[in-house]
């Protein structure tokens, strides 16, 4: 844990508090996939069937579903128009494979419809990218050279945080789209959405703790900055 030298309660209560709600979301989300993979869904169809069917039906021809690596690594790739689904969501007709995949395929939706956040989101993304990885190098050099350049690092972070704000409304918005276009279209009962709805909830936790732990570090980072002058 860096610069833990000299720090006062708050701020190690913020460290603690940044760690904490990420393992809280990751364990959540954990137990969630854990359960509803295992629960099968009461149609035939695969993730990768739920993905393509419902493409078809919204018109959307031109995005490509393919099967990607690893455990919940589902995304959609709206440079390359490609929904990728982890093996498990791709070839299972489980309760969290049918809502991972309508999930994803709501991303698609989005940006076929040309959603304001997701616009928003995209056009953040590389200064995001490049703010993330400099962040902590600069705050570190701040912390030996003058807190003037560590503002500039806490200025990173805040980058960071608006980009995960902004990711928020597409997540929830995605969800939302999912779990109806899953009942519209004959996929999943009222009794089964409810249980997508848990899934796909406890996906979207993990964002909001992301966002909580960058605001927890940029608070405490403040603190510390100013105990300086
Ligand atoms: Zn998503």
């Amino acid at each position: 844990m860096p610069f833990l030298y000299g720090a006062t309660l708050p701020e190690i209560l913020l460290i603690v508090l940044a760690s904490v709600v990420v393992m809280f979301a990751q364990s959540r989300v954990q137990g969630a996939y854990q359960k509803f993979s295992r629960m099968a869904a009461n149609t035939r169809y695969t993730g990768a069937d739920v993905a393509r069917m419902i493409l078809r039906r919204q018109g959307i021809d031109n995005v490509e579903v393919v099967m990607g690596q690893g455990v919940l690594s589902d995304h959609y790739n709206p440079k390359t128009k490609v929904v990728s689904l982890s093996p498990a969501i791709f070839n299972t007709n489980s309760i969290a494979a049918v809502s991972v995949a309508a999930h994803e395929v709501g991303h698609a939706i989005q940006h076929a419809h040309g959603y304001a956040f997701l616009a928003v989101r995209n056009t953040l993304l590389p200064l995001t990218v490049v703010a993330g990885n400099l962040a902590w190098g600069v705050i570190l050099l701040g912390l030996f050279i003058s807190p003037q350049i560590m503002w500039i690092g806490i200025a990173m972070l805040g980058v960071v945080a608006v980009f995960q704000t902004v990711t928020l409304p597409i997540e929830f918005n995605a969800s939302k789209r999912a779990l109806n276009l899953l009942v519209d279209e004959g996929i999943l009962s009222y009794d089964e959405q409810s249980y997508a709805k848990q899934m796909l909830s406890a996906a979207a936790l993990t964002y909001v703790a992301a966002l909580l732990a960058t605001l927890f570090q940029i608070l405490r980072l403040v603190l510390m900055n100013n105990r300086r002058r």
